[in-house]
């Protein structure tokens, strides 16, 4: 089979694993699949985003996912609130958008502000509507390895993963950070796949004789240049979830010039992980209006 064009091999050099074109590949994929669901459904499957407060890098975020949500074909909702309101509004915004048969998938960006408790704001969402994955219910779903919505940005790990390596069951995966968010599903998913996990973090001894024993790893601790060339068993293929802004601009968790000539293959921040997150979005809001609405879809993530 030939490798996608995402999937790029250099002279010398670890495979680049080109995250911004294979976001568009599966977006391209979630569009033509939520173009049929629609004319079945008689209606387009819809991300609501809600954005409280002012953090710049938020906004960045959430102007990218409404545009890519758009080009999708998808319709978007937008609910910008102020900092300052009370979190007891933002759950009656939550539940009034759980309520609103029109709107398949459910996002609060995060961070919120310090005066609110971000878990019971998560918490309030609908399962069925969870398309970041983050509520306890879908944590457990993905714990007993039942149906259920995926966080975002592993996901989107394991399916470049998949892409690049093909047959990842009995691989060693090292992934570094047991968040919430990243690390802890990350492992999971991984998991799922029939992979190997240890799961590495701040309190970890010997990391870097650790992270040598990875055919995959998975970076997410958010500590710029923190892997270095030598962590890396030669042919690796290495992750970099993180995303750090710095002087020089955003990096993430690998030293990544020194590190492209040991691994086998590398995605480069900015341009690898990130763009996967959305459009893993994405195809989590195609899966939950299918689900909703009794329809069956081809999961854009499985091929
Ligand atoms: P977090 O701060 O919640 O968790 C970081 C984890 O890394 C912790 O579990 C901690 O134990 C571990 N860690 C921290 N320092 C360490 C060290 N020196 N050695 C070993 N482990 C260490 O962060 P998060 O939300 O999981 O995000 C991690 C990184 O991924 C951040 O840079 C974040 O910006 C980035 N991120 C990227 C995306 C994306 O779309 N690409 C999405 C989410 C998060």
């Amino acid at each position: 089979m030939p490798l996608p064009d995402f999937i790029q091999p250099r002279d010398g050099l670890a495979t680049l694993i080109d995250g911004k074109r294979a976001a568009g590949a599966l977006d391209a994929a979630v569009a033509a699949q939520a173009a049929a669901l629609s004319s079945r459904i008689g209606r387009k499957p819809c991300l609501a985003v809600v954005l409280v407060g002012d953090d710049p890098a938020s906004h960045v975020y959430v102007r990218n996912k409404v545009r890519r949500t758009e080009a999708a074909g998808l319709i978007s909702q937008e609910f910008r609130r102020p900092a300052d309101m009370a979190e007891a509004d933002l759950i009656t915004l939550v539940e009034s958008l759980n309520a609103d048969p029109d709107v398949d998938g459910i996002l609060v960006q995060m961070p919120l502000p310090g005066h609110m408790d971000a878990r019971r704001v998560v918490e309030t969402i609908d399962p069925a509507k969870d398309v970041d994955g983050l509520t306890a219910v879908s944590a457990g779903r993905l714990v007993l390895g039942s149906h259920g919505l995926r966080p975002c940005t592993p996901s989107g790990c394991v399916w470049l993963a998949k892409k690049a390596l093909g047959d990842i069951s009995g691989l060693h995966v090292v992934v570094i950070g047991r968040s919430i968010l990243v690390g802890k599903p990350a492992a999971l998913l991984f998991l799922e796949q029939n992979c190997t996990v240890t799961i590495a973090h701040s309190r970890t001894r010997d990391l870097a004789d650790v992270c040598r024993t990875a055919d995959i790893l998975v970076a997410a601790a958010g500590r710029a240049g923190m892997v270095e060339a030598d962590w890396i068993k030669p042919g690796a293929c290495v992750l970099d979830v993180g995303i750090n802004r710095t002087d020089a601009g955003l990096v993430g968790d690998v030293a990544f010039e020194a590190s492209e000539k040991i691994a086998g293959h590398i995605t480069p921040v900015p341009g690898g992980i990130g763009p996967m997150t959305i459009a893993v979005l994405l195809a989590n809001t195609l899966k939950a209006a299918a689900t909703r609405a009794g329809e069956k879809i081809l999961d854009p993530l499985a091929g």
